[in-house]
């Protein structure tokens, strides 16, 4: 259920209606706007009257709320989460890039994808430490040492870090040097990780599972809210289809159909969500049109030689003629890039 404050409501007119529900045996979520402030329930909905929170001191309306995610939808925020990285603001008016290779590989390569991250107008520099791979035979990642690199490089440029935990016992590594933690496709469903991480205060990357409907990814956010980790940013990197040219299909309708239901940002992957460096720029273009509010693609000094996905993974070049024309669509509805 949801609880809208009128304007200008005051303190104590809330706690009492957060007394309430909490004795009614609801967990509370408090969402402050700029105008509104909301309060998300979940609990016995089926007790839950709205006609008798309406006559409360303070309160605008009250809604049972049937969607399956109440904390990743709209209503329960409807002015947009912006996420706080630092200096770096995603879901703002900036359409903010994180880039870097897709696996951490040795000092000189993640210094150098810093580098060209950072010239190109990026904010964030990704690279994995801990890689899900199809084959066990494949390339597993650096584990902390990586972190380590893509750390000190990333300090080096101004750049802040994402990178992916795969388990929970990887959490603690993950916090000491990532500033956001990436679930990735594979684990999207990993609903203990998700708890973790819900109980994390800090900035967590949700992917979209290969198989995954809109709703579930919202549902995998949920999880992370539920816990009171309000720092979910979505991901949609491109879904298994019939179709094999690509390596995924892009949804890139997922993105105004988000916007729509949640009020999370929403990042798009254009590099796995094409498999092909050629395709990235252009999607990269198509998702910013779209509105997504970030990028995150895959950039290497040199992709022939690089160690995972070198084949959707960009040249220094692409990536930076995909900046100068993300920046020339970000302009033109109204943002910037
Ligand atoms: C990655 O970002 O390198 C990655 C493994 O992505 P995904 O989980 O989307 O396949
Ligand atoms: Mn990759």
């Amino acid at each position: 259920m949801l609880v809208v404050m009128q304007e200008g409501a005051i303190e104590t007119q809330i706690q009492g209606v957060i007394d309430r529900l909490v004795e009614m045996g609801f967990t509370v979520h408090r969402s402050t706007g700029v105008l509104h402030t909301v309060l998300g329930g979940v609990g016995p909905v089926e007790q839950f009257e709205p006609a008798d929170f309406e006559v409360m001191e303070g309160v605008k309306e009250a809604h049972r709320i049937v969607s399956p995610y109440k904390l990743a939808s709209k209503h329960f925020k409807p002015g947009g989460t912006v996420i706080q990285v630092g200096n770096v603001e995603i879901g703002g008016s900036h359409v903010v890039t994180m880039a870097g290779p897709c696996s951490v590989e040795n000092e000189y390569q993640i210094e150098r994808a810093a580098e060209i991250a950072m010239k190109g107008g990026a904010q964030m520099i990704r690279g994995g430490a801990f890689k899900p791979r199809s084959s066990p035979y494949s390339f597993q990642g650096m584990g902390e040492e990586g972190l380590k690199l893509m750390r000190k490089a990333a300090d080096r440029h101004g750049l802040k870090v994402i990178s992916e935990v795969m388990d929970q016992t990887q959490i603690p590594l993950l916090v000491e040097y990532s500033d956001i933690l990436q679930v990735g496709a594979r684990n999207m469903q990993n609903f203990n990780l998700l708890r973790e991480l819900g109980k994390l205060r800090k900035p967590v990357l949700v992917k979209r599972g290969i198989a995954a409907t809109i709703e579930e990814l919202l549902l995998s956010a949920e999880y992370v809210l539920s816990g009171g980790n309000y720092q979910v940013i979505l991901c949609e990197r491109g879904i298994r289809t019939f179709e094999t040219y690509t390596r995924n299909t892009m949804d890139l309708s997922a993105i105004p159909v988000l916007k729509r239901l949640t009020h999370l940002p929403i990042v798009a992957d254009p590099s796995h969500g094409t498999g092909k460096r050629d395709f990235v720029v252009p999607m990269a273009r198509a998702a910013v049109a779209a509105g997504a509010d970030g990028l995150l693609v895959e950039v290497h000094h040199d992709p022939e030689h690089a160690m995972s996905d070198g084949a959707q993974t960009l040249r220094p070049e692409q990536f930076q003629e995909m900046m100068t024309q993300v920046r020339a669509i970000a302009h033109a509805i109204g943002r910037t890039a």
